[in-house]
């Protein structure tokens, strides 16, 4: 018998003693026997030559080795005989060899062999250089189970997720190129086949790999990730110092290994985050807006009888002389004009209609914000340091808004300074941007500054630092708001030492001259007017009849626009003034009636409202029909009222 010498474990020695050759055989025989494919090779007469073990295999032919030189039909009689080869039915034995004798000639491939036990073979035939035959054969069956765990394993590489496969006793087995990515492509090294996975948690944890919890040892997190895996846990979250979230989950696999697999979810997160945030400003705007309502609604009611107070309380001041009492009634009107902006701020504050923009002198604007805002800093002894830039432009602006945005920045200062008693400064500054032309008003404390960590969320609906009761943190989400529809920008800068500054920029009104003198002068440039004052609640009406007669007119009172319309046909009047929302016949209404038959008076119209925040009424006067003045009634603005009717008209001095 002879076989390679390898298959009987030694290589033999090369007769010549060539040494070279000897290696070259050797390294040749290692070659055959460690092919998955089992060789014959049968010289030009088909006799054999030589074989691998892995023919003996596919066979079981081990005790029936062919001797070289056998003949091809010898060796296949005598596996038949032995069973390693089986007889297709209906063929007889020298058929068989017949048919493979004609195959292997013909240099045939993929003949198939049916081996004893009923796998089937794949044989092919390939011309030697010396005119032999090569036989090659190979397991079809396990071929094709190899290529489908190649293609498993390709599918486990492709995959988006890391996946890395413990043994049961939690050994390194397997991890997919994803699992390197996401782990070892730093420092850390990859781990060996066998490695216990504390051991590959350690090296991870120690070179800083995982966000420990704040307050948690490195060993409890060890211990923690180690639980995670015995109780095959989902959905654990990991994050990385490299700022990557991992949801990470541990199956069972049927041998009792781990598979443990890590996908990455930080987009997710961010995504979720914005939604989540997005969904709050949503929820927060939808409570502004309801707390807005039920402001104006309230606000609305007290205009009424705030006016009464409020302008009883003026007419009073210059009719007392007992200077006790004249004291007592100051006090009186200042609490109830205090009370007023109160109630015109709510009202400002909870209009949701646009800004009116119209040129106007920021510096005025914030001294009426002072003049309301500033009080309680004056009470306390803060100092209060005015730098107005004389030189600043006209801005396009709603001038009841922004002195809002500017009321509650001066109270938030306010309450920065609480603290400080009379060390509290307070510096509102205006001046030009040289280098944007925007206009800017800065206002800055001295306080104790504003938390970095919280810098970014001051301007957020309702987040407030301050006690139930005391902040509601609609304030700076309030002036952001109106700052933005101005077109403007509302910033801050703050840190403890040097305090807190919001900065409000505006544009400039282009080629606007410098600020000047007062835009409307309230006196009044006319005497002895005769007014009809309309409005459907007596008692304001008669306020108003007062107010008018101190201020030197003839007033006629209406308690509605058809009465009205009636007191017109029998009496001249100069000037009307009217409620908006009457019973019978509403400020609109009885304004068309005007246009119709009486356009003179109809153009010497003015609205005196408690209802600014109505949207007919908000239609009609964005109509530009006439001028208003809003309830809680100020003196100032009636006597400016009048006045601007009457010139408008032209209503000569009586
Ligand atoms: P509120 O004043 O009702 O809390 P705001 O929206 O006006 O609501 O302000 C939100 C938060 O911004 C305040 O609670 C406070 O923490 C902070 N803040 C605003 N202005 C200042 C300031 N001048 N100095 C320090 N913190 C301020």
């Amino acid at each position: 018998m002879q076989t390679l010498p390898a298959r009987s474990g030694e290589a033999e020695a090369d007769p010549s003693g060539d040494t070279q050759n000897v290696w070259t055989q050797t390294r040749f025989q290692e070659i055959l026997e460690a092919l998955d494919e089992a060789l014959v090779l049968w010289d030009s007469d088909l006799n054999f030559v030589l074989s691998n073990r892995r023919l003996d295999e596919m066979f079981d032919t081990r005790d029936i080795t062919p001797r070289p030189g056998d003949h091809i039909a010898e060796v296949m009689r005598c596996q038949m005989q032995h069973g390693s080869l089986s007889l297709p039915d209906g063929l007889s034995a020298g058929q068989m060899i017949s048919r493979w004798i004609a195959a292997i000639t013909r240099y045939e491939k993929d003949i198939e062999v049916a081996t004893k036990d009923g796998r089937i073979l794949n044989a092919s035939s390939h011309r030697t250089g010396l005119n032999g035959y090569l036989v090659t054969i190979r397991d079809a069956q396990r071929s094709a189970y190899e290529d489908r765990l190649a293609a498993v394993n390709d599918a486990i590489q492709a995959l988006d997720e890391g996946l890395v496969l413990y043994d049961s006793e939690m050994n390194f087995v397997i991890g997919n190129r994803k699992l390197h990515d996401i782990f070892y492509r730093g420092e850390v090294p990859h781990p060996q086949v066998g490695e216990n996975v504390v051991d590959t948690m350690k090296r991870l944890i120690d070179s800083e790999f995982y966000v420990i919890p704040d307050g948690q040892s490195k060993s409890a997190f060890l211990d923690q990730m180690t639980n995670t895996m015995k109780t095959y846990r989902k959905n654990a979250v990991l994050t990385s110092q490299a700022g990557r979230v991992y949801d990470t989950s541990v199956h069972k696999t049927a041998l009792g290994g781990y598979l443990v697999s890590f996908s990455d979810i930080t987009e997710q997160r961010r995504i979720e985050r914005e939604l989540e945030h997005q969904r709050e400003i949503t929820h927060q705007n939808e409570k502004l807006s309801a707390l807005g309502e039920l402001l104006a609604g309230v606000a609305h009611e007290l205009n009424n009888p705030l006016s009464i107070v409020v302008g009883y309380a003026q007419m009073l001041q210059d009719q007392i002389d007992d200077p006790l009492i004249s004291r007592r009634v100051e006090r009186i009107a200042e609490a109830a004009e205090r009370s007023a902006k109160i109630v015109k701020a709510f009202l400002a504050m909870a209009r949701q209609r646009p800004a009116q923009l119209e040129e106007c002198r920021l510096n005025d604007v914030i001294e009426n914000a002072l003049s309301v805002g500033a009080s309680g800093l004056r009470s306390s002894g803060a100092q209060i340091d005015l730098q107005l830039d004389k030189a600043l432009p006209l801005v396009m602006a709603d001038a009841d808004q922004m002195a809002q945005v500017f009321i509650n920045l001066i109270v938030n200062a306010e309450h920065a300074l609480a603290d400080l008693g009379e060390g509290g400064k307070l510096l509102v500054r205006t001046s030009r941007n040289a280098r944007t032309g925007d206009v800017v008003a800065e206002i800055r404390d001295n306080g104790p500054g504003i938390d970095p960590d919280i810098q970014s969320r001051i301007f957020e609906p309702f987040f407030t630092t301050k006690d139930v009761g005391a902040g509601t943190g609609v304030g700076l989400a309030f002036c952001h708001r109106i700052v933005d529809g101005h077109g403007g920008r509302l910033t801050v800068t703050s840190n403890a030492r040097d305090g807190t500054s919001f900065f409000v920029h505006l544009s400039a009104v282009d080629g606007s001259g410098q600020e000047t003198g007062s835009p409307q002068g309230k006196t009044t440039n006319g005497r002895n007017h005769q007014i009809l004052v309309v409005d459907d609640e007596e008692h304001v009406a008669d306020l108003i009849r007062e107010l008018l007669e101190f201020m030197g007119h003839d007033v006629t009172t209406a308690t509605g626009g058809r009465e009205a319309l009636r007191c017109i046909d029998s009496q001249e009047f100069d000037i009307i003034l009217s409620d908006f929302k009457m019973p019978d016949l509403d400020g609109a209404g009885f304004h068309a009636a005007l246009e119709k038959t009486r356009p003179d008076l109809a153009a010497r119209f003015g609205i005196i409202t408690g209802d600014a925040m109505g949207q007919k009424v908000l239609t009609f006067l964005q109509s530009g029909a006439c001028p208003h003045i809003e309830k809680p009634i100020d003196v100032s603005e009636l006597s400016a009222l009048v006045d601007q009717l009457a010139t408008k008209a032209g209503v000569s001095k009586r």
